[in-house]
């Protein structure tokens, strides 16, 4: 199986994905549904947090797009509705976690399929903005753009301190969140809560 080869631990450094319990969407020839996994995928690599979380942004807009396909059975303007409404909130600049619960597996594929607009942005995820934006973290970031680079964390590989990190809140709004990093250098990734 190809997909399994691209989760393999590098040098023995676990692999921290989180999104596996979901099958390979299937492949779809029709045109109108591959134009919609292509932007679903394009939506989640918004901000750029899909690298230090290491998420498959074509295979879960594909899945995505694959629990919609099969609500509606066919691609009509509902079908789009919802394709549509789904990429809207995945971009959403004012509710990032939406997206990064989706990438790091906490809001799994066929959940964000049917999401309605209000729990798409819910009052807990109001809430994890509000806490996002006071991470004492963020007095260390050395650029907002191209995700989050940091020189606050040391590669446990390489030494060297260019760093991508981002930061999910994976369970309730109250509990630590998740903090996902990947080395710049040597591509080393790791997590922590
Ligand atoms: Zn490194």
């Amino acid at each position: 199986n190809d997909s399994s080869s691209k989760n393999e631990p590098v040098d023995g450094v676990p692999s921290i994905s989180l999104i596996s319990t979901f099958p390979q969407a299937p492949s779809t020839s029709d045109s109108v549904r591959i134009k919609c996994r292509e932007m679903m995928s394009q939506a989640l690599q918004a901000g750029d947090d899909y690298i230090a979380i290491g998420a498959d942004c074509d295979e879960l807009g594909a899945q995505i797009e694959e629990f919609i396909f099969c609500e509606f059975k066919n691609t009509d303007p509902k079908y789009k509705n919802r394709v549509r409404s789904r990429i809207a909130n995945l971009k959403d600049i004012k509710n990032p976690n939406l997206r990064k619960s989706v990438l790091c597996g906490n809001v799994s594929p066929d959940r964000m399929a049917k999401m309605t607009a209000q729990e798409m942005a819910s009052d807990e995820l109001k809430l994890i903005r509000k806490n996002l934006t006071k991470e004492a973290i963020r007095d260390h970031q050395v650029s907002q753009t191209g995700g989050t680079q940091t020189d606050l964390f040391t590669c446990g590989k390489c030494k060297k301190k260019r760093c991508t990190y981002t930061q999910v809140q994976t369970r309730s709004a109250d509990e630590p969140m998740t903090t996902f990093v990947f080395c710049n250098d040597c591509g080393n990734r790791w997590k922590f809560c």
